[in-house]
């Protein structure tokens, strides 16, 4: 095959027949330990897209260190479900493993009712816990927990088995100097912190023989100060090489982390550089990992020779078909992951099954497939934004005749505004996937044309549709607040959309559009490229005022938010880093403040300090958004009897995108 994404591949003595790995992704479909319908049509699904190997886990090895709705391999009751999982990955042509999960300090007493254990007793940095030092003595126990959880893997006909050595879990606890302070042969310098994971190794070989592939997750740099970087990473996994490891997986940092590693703004395959840098220290396979977004980005690092495998966990989430169509056996598009975390990294966060913002149907596998219609209907959908749009792409493909109609020339709605801001131009990969796959499948979408209830009762006439989506979406809120005549204020929608602003920009709401019009106006007037490169080259300015440049822009923007902070609803897995982002480009929060009112030269607030003008040259409201519900109030009572209308998405209640497009899906195929 001359194609380097589908050549086959040897790890151990386990054959590949491609290069596309799905690495271990926390599904929280299991919730008592036991493999599911649910789990099993979901890896169903993805064996039969064309993944050449998935990674099935983590698998918790014991009751201390694993996490919600995880798959357990603590006893020998889970054997008889976990067999039935392999027979489904193998009945479509796939190979697949378990990863081995103890979280350490990382686990949490509320979930497990233990206290959790590590090398050293430090407080957890995600639970703020104190863990219970391992004896010598439990150590040697972990170890065989390790061990026989391997074993029932083997047991279960799994192709091979991954311990997970990184993402400040419990074998990267004691291997980081950070994290492990003891005194006796399992900390110290390298080699001692390195024993407990080697002898995690020597032991599962124990267990599971010489021939039974072994792999090993490994940060590529922990990415967190005065903990390991690549050069140590090198070292481990030379060490692991040696050990008799078959493969090296290689991820970004830990949890506890602040560079940003899979969020939307990092730029695609960012990481691939420590996936290299292993490579050039070990001969085993090498696995690349985190935010490689297409199979040419794929190919590219396979050539170039950074990695010899791809993990590619929610690109497969997203379309779990990716490798066939890759492959150029299924034509359709691929359905782009975003980077978004909504439905994937944010569900586990909060502790409910992993959904997908672009793909309706992940984690609902056991349920059929849209079936064609028993009677094709005449449809039509008011309102080109992803609830609509994923409306006409599932009614089409049941095989309705479906028009859409969208008010602007720009189809999308508000993903378009969520799109704006630098480094949330993913979204817009979405929106362009659901336009081709609605054109192939023959929906006619009407840009520039407005439903009014007079053209959309004449419609129904003329075209005869019966079933008629509303996705008309929401509407910015109007200011609760007095504006005087000739303030100078503008909707963050319409700046997200375009429009001009002033110097000095005050914007009152720190929601999720707020956060994200501050980012958008804050951004803007930074150096470009080449400007850069000139002032560089003819040392025109220092590399602190060049730096402050970059950072700040030429607009002072200032986000007022009356809450205690700001983008609360945003998801824990994003919003961190766009909080981080608020303080680099030198953003102003001002929490607790209240907006009176809203004049010429500024907004007047009251602070926890008092009473005080904000000036501006423009404010701009971000303060949230309303059902835009005047056409179905419109056409209340007008609509002949044989018309359904079906309100989705924001119409009915604004909501996230995964939410208005799993509602949009929902009714579609109904
Ligand atoms: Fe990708 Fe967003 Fe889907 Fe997660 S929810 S797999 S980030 S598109």
């Amino acid at each position: 095959n001359d194609d380097p994404l589908f050549s086959p591949v040897t790890i151990g003595t386990m054959e590949l027949k491609n290069r596309i790995v799905m690495p271990a992704m926390h599904l929280n479909y299991c919730p008592t330990g036991e493999v599911t319908d649910q789990l099993i049509e979901f890896y169903r699904a993805r064996a039969r897209g064309g993944v050449g190997l998935i990674i099935v886990g983590g698998c918790g090895i014991d009751r201390v260190g694993n996490n919600m709705g995880m798959i357990q391999l603590d006893d020998d009751c889970y054997l008889p479900r976990l067999q039935q999982l392999v027979a489904a990955i193998h009945s479509e042509g796939a190979k697949t493993i378990t990863q081995l999960y103890q979280a350490g300090r990382y686990a949490s007493s509320r979930f497990t009712g233990n206290q959790p254990v590590a090398p050293s007793p430090l407080p957890s940095k995600l639970t703020q816990e104190i863990p219970h030092e391992l004896t010598g003595e439990e150590i040697k126990e972990m170890i065989q927990s390790f061990a026989q959880a391997a074993a029932r893997t083997q047991q279960a006909g799994f192709d091979g088995v991954e311990i997970l050595a990184g993402t400040g879990y419990l074998i990267s606890e004691f291997l980081s100097p950070l994290t492990n302070k003891r005194t006796d042969e399992y900390g110290g310098d390298l080699p001692n912190r390195m024993r407990f994971a080697l002898e995690v190794v020597a032991a599962i070989r124990k267990a599971v023989g010489p021939d039974f592939p072994l792999l090993a997750r490994i940060a590529g740099h922990d990415f967190v100060p005065g903990g390991h970087t690549n050069t140590e990473a090198r070292l481990f996994a030379k060490a692991l090489e040696e050990a008799g490891v078959d493969a090296i997986n290689v991820t970004g940092g830990w949890h506890e982390t602040l560079v940003p590693q899979i969020t939307m703004n990092v730029p695609p395959a960012a990481f691939r550089y420590l996936a290299r840098g292993i490579k050039e220290a070990v001969s085993v396979p090498v696995i690349a990992s985190n935010r490689i977004t297409s199979p040419q980005l794929a190919r590219d690092i396979l050539t170039s020779g950074d990695a010899d495998l791809v993990g590619m966990a929610r690109p497969l989430l997203a379309d779990p078909f990716l490798p066939l169509k890759a492959q150029g056996f299924d034509p359709s598009p691929i359905r782009p992951c975003v980077g978004c975390n909504q439905g994937c990294l944010d569900h586990v966060f909060r502790g409910t099954p992993v959904a997908c913002l672009v793909n309706a149907e992940a984690g609902r596998e056991t349920e059929p497939n849209e079936k064609p219609a028993s009677s094709p209907k005449k449809v039509l959908v008011v309102g080109a934004g992803p609830a609509g749009l994923e409306f006409a792409r599932v009614a089409s493909l049941r095989g309705h005749d479906v028009t859409v109609w969208e008010k602007s020339n720009q189809l999308g709605g508000q993903i378009n505004l969520a799109g704006a801001p630098p480094d949330r131009r993913d979204f817009h990969r979405f929106t362009d996937y659901l336009i081709q796959v609605c054109e192939a499948q023959g929906v006619k979408i009407c840009r520039g044309q407005e439903a009014t209830a007079e053209n959309l009762l004449a419609g129904i006439e003329k075209e005869g549709w019966t079933d008629i989506a509303i996705a008309t979406g929401a509407l910015p809120m109007d200011p609760p607040f007095p504006v005087m005549e000739d303030a100078v204020i503008t909707q963050a929608w319409d700046v997200l959309a375009g429009k001009e602003t002033g110097q000095n920009v005050v914007i009152i709401g720190g929601g999720s559009v707020g956060v994200e019009t501050a980012l958008y106006l804050a951004n803007q007037g930074t150096l470009d490229a080449e400007t850069l490169r000139f002032l560089i080259i003819n040392q025109a300015e220092s590399i602190g005022t060049l730096t402050k440049l970059l950072c700040q822009g030429n607009k002072r923007v200032t986000l007022v938010e009356m809450t205690k902070g700001v983008g609360r609803d945003l998801g824990s897995s994003t919003r961190w880093a766009m909080l981080a982002d608020l303080k680099r480009y030198q953003v102003k929060v001002l929490t607790h403040t209240m907006v009176k009112a809203v004049g010429p030269d500024g907004i007047r607030v009251k602070s926890p300090e008092g009473e005080s003008l904000i000036p501006a040259d423009m404010v701009v409201s971000a303060i949230g958004s309303v059902a835009n519900q005047k056409l179905l109030m419109d056409l209340r009572d007008k609509l002949p009897a044989q018309v359904t209308l079906y309100p989705i998405g924001d119409v009915i209640k604004p909501a996230k995108v995964l939410d208005a497009v799993q509602s949009a899906y929902d009714v579609a195929r109904k």
